[in-house]
């Protein structure tokens, strides 16, 4: 097989296998269990974003722009090579792993966080606070495995539009923690901020006591 069609079909398998996951745990956990309820989420969360004028307009940009160069780069036309950045295939072989260790360590997350798992900012009926397994350590496990999993598929497409629009996603997921511990904090309190004091973001703590 040719080798950009392996990567490419890696891509697309990868992609594929975090929506199965994804899509299991949205089952299981009701939190959306049909795509109509995704895309119901999925517009809670955009609405929830405070962001203006300026902000949506780049966001409709990049979408427009990311979603296109995904087609291409998934379709590959020997006429459309530009946006292809000459690098080593390891980088390549390393996305694949780069990619695909997270969806493990998601399914661990996804196993510890339960029914508070929301794609939006919300708190469910009875939400309990999770410090067990991965949170024990960081409190945003989850986009942690998001983000390695993300900079992996960008690895292996090794395509400037893809990498920009990924990038873009990275920046909006991140730029929603601070709003979601805030939410955390005025729902339990003290008890977040304790956890807050024993915990990294994202990256564990280095233990000094
Ligand atoms: N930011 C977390 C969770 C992402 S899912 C992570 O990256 O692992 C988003 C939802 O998780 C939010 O609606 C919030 O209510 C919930 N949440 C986040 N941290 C939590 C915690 N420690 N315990 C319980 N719910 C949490």
């Amino acid at each position: 097989m040719e080798v950009n069609l392996f990567f490419r079909i890696s891509f697309f398998a990868l992609w594929a296998l975090f929506g199965v996951v994804r899509g299991y745990y949205g089952r299981k956990t009701k939190t959306h269990s049909t795509i109509g309820g995704v895309m119901e989420k999925l517009k809670t969360a955009i609405a929830e974003e405070d962001m203006g004028t300026g902000f949506k307009i780049i966001t409709a940009i990049i979408t427009a722009i990311g979603s296109a160069g995904l087609v291409l780069y998934l379709y590959s036309p020997p006429w459309w090579t530009w946006t292809i950045i000459p690098l080593g295939e390891w980088i390549q072989w390393l996305g694949i792993v780069t990619a695909l260790v997270p969806i493990f360590f998601i399914i661990w997350v996804h196993r510890h966080l339960d029914k508070q798992w929301s794609i939006a900012l919300e708190l469910r009926k009875d939400h309990k606070l999770i410090i067990t397994g991965p949170y024990a350590y960081v409190r945003h496990p989850m986009y942690l495995g998001i983000f390695i999993y993300t900079m992996g598929l960008m690895m292996i497409s090794l395509d400037v539009l893809v990498i920009l629009f990924f990038a873009f996603t990275i920046w909006v997921n991140y730029r929603r923690i601070p709003r979601e511990e805030q939410m955390l904090i005025q729902e339990f309190g003290d008890e977040y901020l304790d956890y807050i004091e024993r915990s990294g973001r994202l990256l564990p703590k280095l233990r000094h006591d």
